[in-house]
C-alpha cells in the first residue's frame, strides 16, 4: 500500500469528470487500498480517486471517530437514486481545499446505488454525516468541489487564501 499525494485546488484535474469503472478487480482494490491509506495519512474522512489523480468513479470513506474501530467504506460507480426534498446545511472541508471550511446546503437524506469492494451491487440510505460525505465525494466524480456550491465571492476568497498558503510554504 502506498500513500499517494493529494491534489489541491485549483489543479485542473479536480474538474475532470471521472469515468465509470468496468470491473472491480485486484488492480482496482489496490487503488482503493492506496486511497484509504492516503486519506488516513491526511486525517480525512472521505476521498475520491480524482483527488489522487485517477479519473475513476471510486470513493473511499471512514466516518469512525478517533478511538473507534476503523470502518472503511468503498463506493464504486455510486449513483444517487433519491434525494430528499428537505435540505440541510453543514460545514464542509476537503483534503483538496486544505484548511478551508464553509457551510454547504445539500439534501438531508439520500439513497444511492454502488458496487462495494468486491464488486457486489449495494443500496444505501443515508442521512447526517454519511449523506453529506457521500454527496460531497460524488460531486468530485463530476469535477465539483464544495467551494463550487458557494458564492463566487467566497470561492475566490478561499482560492486566494490557498494560493497564499502555498506561496508561504514554498518560501519556507
Ligand atoms: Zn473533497
Amino acid at each position: 500500500m502506498t500513500v499517494r499525494p493529494i491534489i489541491t485546488a485549483p489543479d485542473p484535474r479536480l474538474k475532470a469528470v471521472s469515468a465509470p469503472v468496468e470491473t472491480v478487480d485486484d488492480d482496482l482494490r489496490a487503488l482503493m487500498d492506496d486511497m484509504l491509506q492516503s486519506m488516513y495519512a491526511a486525517n480525512g474522512i472521505g476521498l475520491a480517486a480524482i483527488q489522487v489523480g485517477v479519473a475513476k468513479r471510486v470513493i473511499v470513506m471512514d466516518l469512525a471517530r478517533e478511538g473507534e474501530t476503523p470502518q472503511p467504506r468503498y463506493f464504486v460507480n455510486p449513483e444517487l437514486v433519491e434525494l430528499s426534498p428537505e435540505r440541510e446545511v453543514s460545514e464542509e472541508g476537503c483534503l483538496s481545499v486544505p484548511d478551508q471550511y464553509d457551510k454547504v446546503e445539500r439534501a438531508a437524506r439520500i439513497r444511492a446505488r454502488y458496487l462495494d469492494y468486491d464488486g457486489t451491487p449495494r443500496d444505501i440510505e443515508a442521512e447526517g454525516l454519511l449523506a453529506v460525505c457521500l454527496q460531497h465525494e460524488m460531486d468530485h466524480l463530476d469535477g465539483l468541489l464544495f467551494i463550487d456550491h458557494l458564492s463566487k465571492l467566497k470561492r475566490d476568497m478561499i482560492l486566494r487564501r490557498l494560493a497564499k498558503a502555498r506561496r508561504q510554504s514554498a518560501a519556507e
